[in-house]
């Protein structure tokens, strides 16, 4: 068998086109949906996303804003500009770019933003509204997850599906989306004993972990859907994701590519989650 891709390029430029149309009636109403993001320190990776971030959000019709502040920024100065835009009508997303430098709590800065404008859904608020299924931002990568899920006809309902990660960000959220989602989830992580025994047994195989070749083909049922949210780099520095890619398409039914998989579906997310939170504030 030879798997068929879930193109995360693809998908994001059709969601991207909505974010887009719902930017310009917004925008009709006299709100342009704004975002803020705040990156501290000069760590070259973060540099990059952020600037991914706010291109993705000119590309759409969104408002956004980018506020760079050195390493050496105090924790309470951080703290209050959280509080100035969670005050500023012109934002309504606002985005702490992680990881922060060590001297600042990132648990403190998160629970600082209003959880209307939590749009990278880490607020302790959020997870608790995914817990108890009450509206609330989703984490973006896994939201992203659930639509290539959509995307391919996919329902979760019936499904068993196993997430490799456990996560704040990704692994717990997922697990709990696909919850939502009436499939039967299994979470695995780095004490799972025999993660093939799982993972075998899964219709759906989320991989969230960050170490090459953790799922190989012979730990997957043949059919199975695989998404790889894995980043890492090969041994010649090329991007690769926690899926033995080569392997696991050859007995998988959808893959996801890595790049051009969960990584595009991502900040796509992040957008959708802005335009729904200047929604909720124009109404
Ligand atoms: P993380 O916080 O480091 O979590 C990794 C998880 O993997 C942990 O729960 C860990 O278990 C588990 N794990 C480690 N080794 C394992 C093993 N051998 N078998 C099974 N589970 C194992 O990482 P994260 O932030 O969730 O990110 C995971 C990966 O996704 C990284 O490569 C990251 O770069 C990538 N990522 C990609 C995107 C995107 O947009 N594409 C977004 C976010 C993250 P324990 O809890 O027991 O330690």
């Amino acid at each position: 068998m030879s798997a068929q891709l879930i193109d995360g390029n693809a998908l994001s430029k059709q969601l991207r086109a909505e974010v887009s149309a719902r930017a310009a009636a917004l925008r009709a109403r006299g709100t342009t949906p704004g975002l803020a993001v705040i990156l501290v320190g000069d760590n070259p990776a973060s540099q990059v996303y952020v600037r991914n971030k706010v291109k993705a959000c000119h590309d759409s019709g969104l408002h956004s804003v980018l506020e760079q502040y050195p390493a050496t920024m105090s924790e309470a100065e951080l703290l209050a500009r959280i509080e100035a835009l969670n005050a500023d009508a012109a934002i309504h997303g606002i985005l702490v770019q992680l990881p922060l430098p060590a001297h600042i709590d990132a648990h403190k800065v998160i629970e600082t933003i209003s959880p209307a404008k939590d749009v990278d859904g880490f607020h302790v608020a959020s997870a608790g509204a995914l817990v108890v299924g009450q509206p609330g931002f989703k984490p973006c990568t896994p939201y992203g997850c659930m639509k290539m899920l959509e995307s391919i006809g996919c329902d979760p309902k019936g499904k068993h599906a196993v997430v490799i990660g456990r996560s704040n960000i990704v692994g717990k959220p997922m697990a709990l989306m696909l919850l939502a989602a009436s499939a039967t989830v299994t979470v695995c992580h780095s004490a799972t004993p025999d993660l093939g025994a799982m993972t075998r047994q899964a219709d759906i195989v989320v991989a969230a972990v960050g170490k090459r070749n953790v799922l190989t083909a012979e730990m997957v049922k043949p059919g199975a859907v695989v998404i790889d949210v894995g980043m890492n780099r090969d041994d010649a520095g090329k991007l690769c994701g926690d899926v033995d890619f080569a392997g696991v398409s050859k007995v998988a039914g959808w893959i996801t590519p890595v790049p051009g998989g969960v990584g595009p579906m991502t900040i796509t997310m992040l957008l959708v989650n802005t335009i729904e939170a200047a929604e909720r504030a124009a109404t």
